[in-house]
């Protein structure tokens, strides 16, 4: 009975799942396009259809490429197949572009001229060769930032536009030059028998162009290739996919792909939504499978991300269903500021422990990375064990390193180790060997660093621009340890410092992205600064401030986060959230400016910051807790007040559970920076004072805003009489006026209006 065996093993395989996934799952030859929302099973799918394809034998292990977003989520898949299979899944290619890209590239990378050892050059190493070009070809520094340029480059790779092709389109003096840095950089990595993270994708692309034969081998090589979260592919990787797959007629293409236009969050990498939207038009032969049942969310969860997503305009309608029920209530909690929403969320989860959650069961979301600060600091001062995915602790962040160690050695003028750190950050021409001479020299006369560098001509061997440069830092330096002497508070002297070093200017020069979250991490650093001043502000005994300052930091970020039994609750951006799953989920700063966030708005890129929304909404199994902040430092010195998130308003009335907010319905703030109507304040509204000083009046009754309900006769300072039709998310109220029948919907903290 030969047969029995594996028979049985395929009901498993095809055990549980429902009728459209089965059939993705049993699909014979040819592209396959799954095309779901969030929860629905797509890459239960795409990992079940690997196994099933192995045990009925229509693909051996090697013969099946599977590619994931992330190295973590190849890892899962890979174990997840094992688990199917019952065998070892070693032959098969379970990994990222990259991953698979390098692997083809050891053996095929010398026939584009470099040999099989070639390096790969990450980010920093591509950023100093581009530097070491703009150098070369006498660039404006001040406007061709080495990031800068290595930005526009990774796009042109990512459209697979190589230096000749982006020279015939660009036009500007500044697209001209980046076209000529370009090719230079091109022709130097090659030199240097190294490749970008972008070359690995273009270099496979360029040989299998370029090499009918290699071609010909990689297609009958991958019979079946399966990619997870597809519409977060780019052009090259589409063309890469292309070509694996071979031509309609000519080759099974056996493709299948899943992924979710609602879910598209990485344009600004170069990812093209165009990949999902036209894969029937590529792939003509395509079948497409939807899937409708989720299997992750209750009813209510999911409606709420329904709804959210619904306000796309371009979002290709979908159905989502549970059996799950409806579930808790959405819970939507309006703060006083980060602090209190982080002390929110920590005490909620405190309950949660002790009621017998385990931590691992709960995660906590943010839009950018620099939010994570207040809540780690939360979180470790009640002892909570947690883990940051997909990047970095606050403290360990580079930049903030960066900036510690300028207070560490503004203090300590010995301190090599900070010295090494600063003085070329941001580079202002003091190279490593200038820099190897003055600590020579130091422990040489047994001085410290800050005193050999004080004075640059003692210093033997150095260079004229050495010399010139380093007596340009040191003078900043100086100011700046005595506005430190003169005990200015400690958020202060990091803002001198960030800005006198040239630091700041520098991220700002180099606008990408990646600066930008840089710059919001340091102005979090400074704003710890400033709670640390405003703490110790009444200890005016208190001596070498910035020593103490610098001393409760190295505490919390040494703070031992270890796991145990009760596992780690789980910090991260919504964008590293895609694709992951968590009974309970807490996604703060839920606000106007931070999400969506303001270079969304400025830029018009809404849409895809409401698909990141919904990611965010899709990761919670049973539980769904967003909070927004009435006041928040984010962005250093002034608070900003803010306006709950619009997506906050998207959500169904009837989903959410405001009840508990310390404002009520009297959430909706002015925008940040506009001037507050201070006219209200007589009628009812809460009487903060545009500083920030107030909050004082939130929830306190008497003063707070009036609550209003549907059928509430209310009078207006202008229009009058009127009743109350309806109440709007964001603290709006609804009010037909009698007067001339208008229907207004107010803002019912700010608007001149009370009950009748
Ligand atoms: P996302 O869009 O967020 O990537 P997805 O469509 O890939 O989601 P999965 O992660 O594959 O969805 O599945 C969501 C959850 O539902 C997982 O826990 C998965 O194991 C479970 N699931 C999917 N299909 C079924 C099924 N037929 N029976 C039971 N559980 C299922
Ligand atoms: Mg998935």
């Amino acid at each position: 009975m030969p047969d029995a065996a594996p028979a049985a093993s395929l009901d498993t395989l095809l055990e549980g799942l429902n009728d459209p996934q089965k059939a993705a799952v049993v699909h014979g030859d040819g592209p396959l396009l799954v095309l779901a929302g969030a929860g629905s099973g797509k890459t239960r799918v795409l990992t079940h259809r690997i196994a099933y394809l192995v045990r009925t034998g229509q693909a051996r292990p090697g013969e099946i490429l599977a590619i994931t977003f992330t190295n973590k989520a190849a890892q899962e898949m890979r174990e997840r197949v094992g688990l199917l299979l019952g065998h070892s899944t070693r032959a098969m290619w379970v990994m990222t572009f990259h991953a698979a890209c390098v692997r083809i590239l050891r053996s095929e990378a010398p026939r584009l001229g470099y040999t099989r050892q070639f390096t790969i050059y990450d980010t920093s190493d591509s950023r100093r060769l581009v530097k070491r070009c703009l150098d070369e070809l006498d660039v404006d520094a001040k406007r061709f930032t080495p990031a800068a340029v290595l930005n526009q480059i990774s796009d042109a790779k990512n459209k697979l536009r190589d230096p000749e092709a982006y020279k015939q389109l660009q036009g500007s003096y500044y697209e001209q030059t980046i076209a000529s840095v370009y090719e230079r950089y091109q022709q130097q990595l090659h030199s240097m028998n190294a490749m970008d993270f972008d070359d690995l994708l273009n270099n496979v692309v360029a040989c299998l162009e370029l090499f009918p034969e290699v071609r010909a081998r990689y297609q009958a090589t991958f019979r079946h290739i399966l990619v997870d979260e597809y519409q977060d592919t780019n052009h090259a990787q589409y063309r890469l996919l292309q070509l694996l797959a071979g031509k309609a007629g000519e080759s099974p293409q056996n493709l299948m792909v899943v992924g979710d236009d609602g879910q598209s969050v990485y344009s600004f990498r170069g990812a093209d939504i165009g990949n999902i939207l036209n894969f029937q038009k590529d792939f003509p032969n395509a079948v497409q499978i939807k899937l409708e049942q989720n299997y992750r969310s209750t009813q209510n969860i999911l409606s709420a991300a329904n709804a959210v997503i619904g306000h796309n305009r371009n979002q290709i309608p979908k159905t989502l269903w549970t059996d799950q029920g409806e579930g808790d209530v959405i819970v939507v909690r309006e703060l006083e500021d980060e602090h209190a929403e982080a002390r929110y969320v920590v005490g909620e989860i405190e309950r949660l422990v002790d009621e017998g959650v385990s931590r691992a069961e709960i995660a906590i979301f943010y839009r950018t990375n620099a939010q994570s600060r207040v809540m780690e600091d939360t979180l470790v001062r009640r002892e909570i064990a947690y883990q940051v995915i997909g990047g970095t602790k606050f403290y360990e962040r580079a930049e903030v390193k960066d900036a510690v160690a300028y207070l560490t050695i503004l203090g300590n003028g010995q301190d090599v180790v900070s010295f090494t750190r600063v003085a070329n950050s941001p580079r202002r021409g003091i190279g490593q060997t200038s820099l190897s001479r003055v600590i020579n020299h130091a422990s040489t006369m047994g001085i410290p660093v800050w005193e050999a560098a004080e004075d640059p001509m003692g210093v033997p061997g150095l260079g004229t621009a050495a010399v010139k440069a380093l007596g340009r830092f040191m003078d900043t330096m100086n100011g700046l340890r005595a506005k430190m002497d003169e005990g200015i508070p400690v958020g202060d002297l990091l803002e001198a410092v960030l800005h006198e070093t040239g630091y700041l200017d520098a991220l700002e020069a180099e606008r990408t992205i990646e600066a930008q979250g840089r710059k919001e991490n340091l102005e979090e650093l400074i704003e710890v600064a400033r709670e640390f001043d405003h703490a110790t502000a009444q200890d005016p005994g208190l001596d070498d401030t910035v020593d103490v300052f610098l001393q409760q930091i190295s505490l919390v970020a040494d703070a031992d986060t270890r796991e145990d039994d009760e596992g780690l609750v789980t910090l991260m951006t919504l964008h590293n959230a895609k694709g992951l799953e968590y009974p309970i989920v807490y996604l703060i700063g839920v606000e106007e400016g931070v999400f969506p966030h303001s270079r969304s708005i400025e830029e018009g890129t809404l849409e895809e910051e409401r698909r990141l929304m919904y990611v965010g909404v899709t990761r919670a199994m049973r539980s769904l807790t967003l909070t927004h902040a009435r006041r928040r430092a984010v962005f250093g010195g002034a608070p900003n007040y803010g306006l709950p998130s619009r997506f906050v308003a998207e959500l169904p009335t009837d989903l959410v559970d405001r009840q508990g907010t310390a404002s009520g319905w009297g959430a909706a703030n002015v925008a940040a920076g506009a001037p507050r109507p201070r006219a209200v304040s007589s009628w009812g509204a809460s009487g903060r004072s545009g500083g920030g000083g107030g909050g004082g009046g939130w929830g306190g009754g008497g003063e707070a805003t009036p609550s209003y309900r549907t059928g509430d006769d209310v009078v207006h300072a202008a229009f009058g009489d009127g009743v109350v039709t309806g109440m709007q998310p964001g603290g709006m109220v609804t009010v037909r006026f009698a007067k001339d029948g208008s229907e207004r919907t107010l803002l019912a903290e700010h608007a001149p209006m009370q009950k009748a």
